[in-house]
């Protein structure tokens, strides 16, 4: 197999996505940046991801959506940093076999979630990964994430491969991995055992450490 990439929350961090406190924090973080002191409801609605909403709402404001955006987005990279750092959000014990992995075959992580956060961990856990990417902290960056498979199609000509395996949690993952004209592999945890997946997977693991004795299947063949 020339490369297996990987999603990181919900794969790698535990739980799905970043608690929406951090984006919650963070959003008032980046409205305080800005000296603006919205109404509640405002705020509500500052915390979304919506970039129509967000454009609109910061012409009202008279700032500029994208420095709020970016603002948000590093904040909320430096809130998650923080959590992960103290244990608050914690890794899957199977995220072990990533290193052994990384010794047999070429590794990356792609995620929706912000490319800081994934440059983060992996300095912070030393998986092995040839090349991280996340999304970029911008609007632009935001609306090219999966199941847009921009991102992954960009790290597979970073590694050099033009096949490989996509190991992901969700619908979009497996969506955006078969887009890029990699196979996939949904990983099932607690919080998408029952899920229904929009298109089918050609591999579901029960843990990470089944892609040890996957690879070696495949490359025996
Ligand atoms: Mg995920």
């Amino acid at each position: 197999m020339q490369a297996i990439l990987f999603d990181m929350d919900g794969v790698i961090l535990e739980g799905p996505r970043t608690d929406p406190q951090v984006y919650a924090d963070a959003t008032d973080y980046a409205l305080s940046e800005l000296g603006i002191e919205p109404t509640d409801d405002e705020r509500e609605a500052f915390r979304e991801f919506d970039p129509d909403g967000i454009r609109e709402r910061a012409a009202a404001h008279g700032f500029d959506a994208d420095e709020f955006w970016k603002l948000r987005d590093d904040r909320a990279s430096e809130l998650t940093h923080e959590r992960v750092r103290s244990g608050d959000r914690a890794v899957y014990d199977d995220a072990e076999t990533l290193s052994e992995l990384a010794e047999r075959t070429t590794t990356a992580l792609v995620t929706n979630n912000r490319h800081r956060t994934a440059e983060f961990v992996d300095n912070y856990f030393e998986f092995g990964f040839e090349t991280v990417r996340g999304r970029d902290p911008s609007m632009a960056g935001y609306q090219r994430r999966k199941p847009n498979p921009a991102y992954l199609e960009e790290t597979l000509d970073r590694l050099g491969v033009d096949g490989g395996l996509y190991v992901g949690d969700s619908g979009v993952d497996v969506v955006a991995g078969q887009k890029a004209s990699l196979e996939t592999a949904f990983v099932r945890r607690p919080h998408n055992r029952s899920v229904d997946l929009p298109a089918e997977p050609e591999y579901e693991l029960e843990s990470l450490t089944e892609l040890l004795e996957l690879l070696e299947t495949v490359d025996s063949h």
